[in-house]
């Protein structure tokens, strides 16, 4: 019997040949639309520059195809090929306590999963976006980053994996059972308060250990921004700018952190390519995300979804063809784990529709909300601008765009921020 094997390939097969489908609209669509810059655009936006978004779109999904084929070869030798097998097998070997093991096993997929995605975030930096004029990295800051990555990965990933696994543990009365009784609860809470703790403390702790983040220093600016946040009734902790530089030369900004410990975070070379009355207009955008609550429903949302997952884990974790089916022979607490983290992303895949539209309603709600706080007109030419210097299509294709873009289709993002001067 193996109707799960086959189940879970087909899916695979399905999902891996939907999105090159899509990858490779995108790049068609790109090129043939590559000859003029759009009509709406045409004042603001050059041939070159129309051209130079076109070709890096093509480059990029060029390489999220390739990436993908080898991700998608890569789960098939983890499962069916044997590869968790192996490693659970070498750790069992050392005969350590089912903690110990199931800790260090996860850990070593973890690890030996981003070495199998270095050669890709190595091309990325410095051939894609180095081709680009985008990279401003360096191969020794690059080892720096990845180095402290895997620093935290072990420092914060380990005792949590460890915690998970203790959850799970049977107890005396479980006797028969793989897993305690309705451990997915325990464990749901734990993550949901850990989820919590991390954004508190993402700002504060860990962001630090990769960027600089200095209080604005531009005062006339400063007194811009606070006089907005005040006119939204908005609590903060600060305005900060981030080095952003240091790694690219795209531009961003963003909201972070929990309760009193938001931060609003710019990057410099954000700062250095817009107007102050436009930096006013891209932070009331990201204000509106807060006050219409899209930060809270996107956390409901992950909860309930966290909530169903591990309701299906639960009854999963104790069918020996989980395992078999899946290329593991002995049913364990961190094989069940890992093999559902592995394979949830390949039958979960259709919803990813659902949640961009779900993000773009957000977006077009948001720059409603900066249209009444600041001026439309300043949100368009800051967005123009943005979509210039990131070299981001302004000709995505539609079925592409509707399956994974968060955030709409340059015309008609402008469009609808248009009807609102
Ligand atoms: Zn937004």
């Amino acid at each position: 019997m193996n109707e799960f094997s086959l189940l879970f390939l087909f899916m695979l097969a399905l999902a891996t040949t939907v999105q090159l489908w899509l990858l490779k609209r995108q790049r068609v669509h790109v090129a043939t639309h590559r000859q003029a810059v759009p009509k709406e655009f045409e004042q603001a936006v050059s041939l070159e520059a129309h051209q130079k978004a076109a070709d890096y779109t093509r480059a990029k999904t060029g390489v999220t195809s390739i990436e993908l084929i080898y991700g998608t070869i890569l789960l098939i030798l983890w499962t069916l090929g044997g590869g968790l097998q192996l490693l659970d097998n070498i750790w069992r070997s050392f005969e350590l306590s089912p903690l110990l093991t199931g800790t260090g096993f996860m850990l070593t997929v973890f690890l030996a999963m981003s070495l199998l995605e270095l050669p890709f975030s190595l091309y990325r930096t410095f051939n894609l976006e180095q081709r680009f004029g985008f990279n401003r990295n360096t191969p020794k800051l690059f080892i720096i980053d990845s180095l402290k990555q895997v620093l935290l990965m072990l420092l914060i990933g380990g005792p949590f994996a460890a915690l998970v696994l203790w959850l799970m543990s049977p107890s005396e009365a479980d006797s028969g059972r793989l897993a305690r009784e309705n451990w997915w609860l325990y464990v749901w809470s734990v993550w949901m308060g850990f989820s919590l703790l991390m954004m508190w403390a993402y700002p504060a702790i860990i962001a630090p250990l990769f960027n600089k983040f200095n209080p604005l220093e531009d005062s006339a600016l400063e007194q811009r921004i606070r006089q907005l946040l005040e006119r939204c009734g908005f609590a903060y902790q600060g305005v900060f700018v981030m080095d952003g530089s240091r790694r690219s030369s795209h531009g961003n900004a963003y909201f972070t952190g929990l309760g009193n410990n938001k931060r609003i975070v710019f990057f410099d070379t954000l700062l250095k390519s817009l107007k102050p009355e436009e930096i006013e207009a891209v932070l009331a955008h990201e204000l509106g995300h807060f006050r219409r609550k899209h930060v809270l429903k996107h956390m409901l949302v992950m909860a309930a979804m966290s909530f169903i997952s591990l309701l299906i884990l639960g009854a999963l974790i104790e069918k020996d063809w989980f395992y078999t089916e899946l290329g593991m022979s002995q049913p364990s607490l961190h094989a069940g784990l890992l093999l559902f983290l592995l394979i949830m992303p390949v039958f979960t895949f259709f919803i990813q529709p659902l949640m961009a539209r779900t993000m773009r309603k957000h977006e077009f709600e948001a720059d409603d909300f900066a249209a009444e706080q600041a001026d439309a007109n300043h949100l368009i030419s800051a967005l123009v601008k943005l979509y210039e210097e990131n070299a981001s299509t302004l000709t995505p294709d539609p079925l592409f765009s509707a399956f994974h873009d968060s955030h709409p289709p340059a015309p008609v993002r402008i469009a609808h921020l248009s009807a609102k001067t």
